[in-house]
């Protein structure tokens, strides 16, 4: 668990509008109001994926719920 509330983003499951979210925020999309929301790929995993193949932007596929 991280001691500092640090802001992530996600994408809204249905619009897919991005959405910053604070620890404790309510997970809900801000432009729709949809209640799934997908948390980005962090640079990390995107190294890991770059070797392997092309990186070609946010696909649905690869992100998961939380
Ligand atoms: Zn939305």
């Amino acid at each position: 668990m991280d001691s500092q509330p640090e802001p992530v983003s996600y994408i809204c499951g249905d619009c897919g509008a991005e959405n910053t979210l604070k620890p404790g925020d309510v997970i809900q999309c801000r432009e729709c109001g949809y209640r799934i929301l997908y948390k980005k790929r962090t640079r990390r995993s995107m190294c890991f994926h770059f070797h392997k193949q092309k990186y070609v932007g946010v696909d649905r596929s690869n992100l998961k719920p939380i």
